[in-house]
């Protein structure tokens, strides 16, 4: 049987990049720092890196799939400026709101997307790793039956919209990630 990978999942806005309200414009885009540096030391350790992100923005009509496409070619690129070893392995994103369409499977808290990069990346979940900064992703990564790690960058946990307890919190991706390369 083919051994199984692990995975860091890593919510978007406010853990790569700075949490702006919906940021639709690539010159809004700016990383925080030490987040190339992580995702280049998790890979360089065998890691996927998986990006998973709820942009409702899609929904709301203020940005579209191209204009989300050109923001996901920034990150990579400034991701790579801070380390030219920093690459994703993959980039999800829900583009909906119930609000404006009915509901999906894969807006977090629900998994849909987790699964579908398990299916692709043949990871184990329970050896993975779900990095956040809101109570959506704390409650997703149990959910998935990962270890949930929350970062005081962005919204800090502080959103109050579901009940879900972190395993640890870390100041930001960069510590998170040195703590996970000791597990
Ligand atoms: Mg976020
Ligand atoms: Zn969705």
């Amino acid at each position: 049987m083919k051994l199984k990978n692990r995975a860091v999942f890593v919510d978007r806005d406010g853990v790569l990049n700075e949490e702006v309200d919906y940021l639709s414009k690539v010159e809004d885009l700016k990383l925080i720092s030490g987040s190339g540096e992580a995702v280049a030391r998790l890979r360089a350790k065998g890691f996927k890196v998986i990006v998973i992100s709820n942009q409702s923005a899609v929904a709301r009509g203020r940005l579209s799939l191209s204009g989300l496409e050109i923001i996901t070619r920034a990150l990579r690129r400034e991701l790579k400026r801070e380390n030219p070893k920093s690459r994703l392995d993959a980039v999800y994103y829900c583009p909906h709101h119930p609000d404006f369409g009915k509901p999906c499977s894969c807006r977090k808290p629900e998994i849909g997307l987790i699964k579908k990069a398990q299916k692709k990346f043949n990871l184990d979940l329970r050896s993975s790793y779900f990095v956040g900064d809101s109570s959506a992703d704390i409650l997703a990564a149990h959910r998935a039956g990962c270890a949930p790690l929350l970062v005081k960058t962005g919204k800090g946990g502080k959103d109050g919209i579901y009940k879900a307890k972190p395993k640890k919190i870390f100041k930001n991706l960069l510590e998170a990630s040195r703590w996970i390369l000791k597990q």
